[in-house]
């Protein structure tokens, strides 16, 4: 197979191996890491259909990760996915009136980050051995809830990793900050950062590209990595997800192998999107990627005008881990539709110094962006479960408000609404979508109540965090974070 580089958007002259880029994580240049090229990665779908959910992720990531031979690839996924979901296939597809739901979140903690972040500590270990790299790999991640605990489960005691999880102070469930805080491992360190999601991500983004701290760490035989999908380990497996549940709608006689399906993706980061793009764009019969999002809606905005305009206001919202302005996979995008290094460089730079970058409308007709209110996510909610009896997160309701809103423009393709998140783990804003009068203020009593009122059952994941013993309660400024890493790695 031909082997194929990765580069930066900001720089397509900087060309580097799959494992080069996964070790990295960001580029020095700020920009991320993309394909040079994918016109030599092609999926037949006759060839793919029927593989088990494990065999059709070795299939993908093979073409993608073309310096790691077959047998670590093999390697990687049977381990990754040994034991730790609840459902043998990791995922489900679950019908509801006009949606098809697709179930990520039958992994370790609950939310659809489980689905890379399970994979990613055995890619990046394998990638590090590729490029015999010895050094000690240090994951540094910004969470707005999920992935941090996702990341920490994945990394939690690897050989030769420390990872270090950043998340807003007050940005975050309580249920998500107990899921981290509890966190076990000699390696696991969570630290809370005053202010929004955004500041912590700046922060850390700031520290992936200050040199002079780099080298500092270099000293002492530490390189940075990230856990954040602005890691291309962690958009490779999300890809595999939307070739399995097409699959499943053929396999159940919905469509036929060849035609489309739309796809509705509740976005914040845009990495999830990204993937099921990505899919499209090897070989996936996608009719419309819908971009949903919550009432930051800084996406809907810029896929209806054409600018992405930071001058607004940040809201805190019951769908949190989609609260973000910032949705940095969308320099990925914007990429492969410019195909231009230094008009990236150009865009990000406008979007930093004057907090808004346009371009032209259409240059994304496979896209449809649209946003859910906080009153139409508690509604769909309540709806949905007294029509169907099935409970919702809110970042599915958000999808599901989107796909009925968008209907009329949908055209009579089945869709599928990415389903992110266990409803328990916002059992707070689901009790108070379906039975307002049961709310107490002990949101851990909360998922009791809820499971109660509903004789439906909370995964075992998510039981017992209260009865855990708190072992990280670490909070600093975002000037502060720099600090934090060094007394964590012993750097002086
Ligand atoms: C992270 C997350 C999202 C958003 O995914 P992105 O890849 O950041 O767009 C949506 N829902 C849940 C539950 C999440 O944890």
């Amino acid at each position: 197979m031909k082997n194929l580089n990765y580069i930066s958007t900001r720089n397509k002259d900087y060309k580097i191996s799959a494992s080069e880029a996964i070790v990295q994580g960001l580029s020095e240049d700020g920009g991320l890491f993309i394909p040079e090229s994918f016109k030599d990665i092609h999926f037949d779908l006759e060839e793919l259909k029927g593989l088990s959910y494990r065999d059709l992720t070795k299939e993908i990531l093979a073409k993608f990760l073309t310096d790691f031979t077959p047998e670590q690839i093999e390697y990687c996924v049977e381990n990754a996915y040994l034991d730790k979901f609840d459902i043998p296939e990791l995922v489900e597809l679950t019908k509801s009136g006009n949606s098809y739901f697709l179930e990520l979140w039958h992994g370790p903690t609950a939310a659809f980050k489980d689905m890379a972040l399970t994979l990613l500590p055995y890619l990046l270990t394998t990638a590090a051995k590729n490029i015999s790299e010895d050094k000690k790999i240090v994951i540094l991640t910004a969470t707005s809830g999920d992935t941090g605990k996702a990341a920490l489960e994945g990394f939690k005691d690897v050989e030769n990793t420390e990872i270090i999880v950043f998340y807003p102070k007050d940005g975050v469930s309580l249920t998500q900050e107990l899921q981290m805080n509890t966190t076990e491992g000699n390696n696991t360190h969570v630290i809370s950062v005053e202010g929004n999601f955004d500041d912590t991500q700046n922060g850390v983004k700031e520290i992936f590209n200050d040199q002079e701290f780099n080298n500092l760490l270099k000293d002492s035989n530490i390189v940075l990595s990230s856990a954040n999908s602005i890691n291309i380990g962690r958009l490779l497996p999300q890809i595999v997800y939307y070739f399995y549940s097409y699959f499943e709608l053929v396999t159940n006689g919905v469509i036929k192998l060849g035609d489309k399906v739309n796809f509705v993706v509740p976005s914040g980061n845009f990495g999830d999107i990204l993937a099921g793009y990505y899919a499209k764009l090897t070989g996936l019969p996608v009719n419309l990627l819908v971009c949903a999002s919550n009432k930051n809606n800084i996406l809907t905005d810029f896929f209806k005008t054409g600018s992405y305009d930071l001058n607004r206001d940040f809201f805190k919202t019951i769908s949190p881990s989609m609260d973000i302005l910032i949705s940095s996979n969308l320099e990925r995008l914007l990429y492969d539709k410019l195909q231009d290094s230094s008009k990236i460089s150009n865009l990000m730079n406008d979007l930093k110094e004057k907090g808004i970058f346009e371009v032209e409308t259409d240059l994304f007709p496979e896209y449809l962006g649209e946003f859910a209110t906080e009153e139409e996510v508690h509604g769909k909610i309540k709806e949905i479960f007294k029509d169907n009896n099935i409970l919702i997160d809110p970042h599915t309701a958000v999808g599901e408000v989107v796909r009925e809103k968008l209907e009329d423009q949908l055209g009579d393709y089945p869709t599928i609404v990415l389903s992110t998140a266990n409803p328990f783990k916002f059992s707070k804003a689901v009790l108070d979508s379906i039975a307002p009068d049961l709310l107490v203020d002990n949101e851990i009593e909360l998922s009791k109540i809820l499971e109660e009122y509903t004789k439906i059952n909370q995964p075992n994941s998510l039981k017992g965090v209260i009865d855990k013993e708190i072992l990280h309660d670490q909070t600093c400024t975002r000037e502060n974070m720099r600090n934090e890493i060094k007394k964590v790695l012993n750097v002086e």
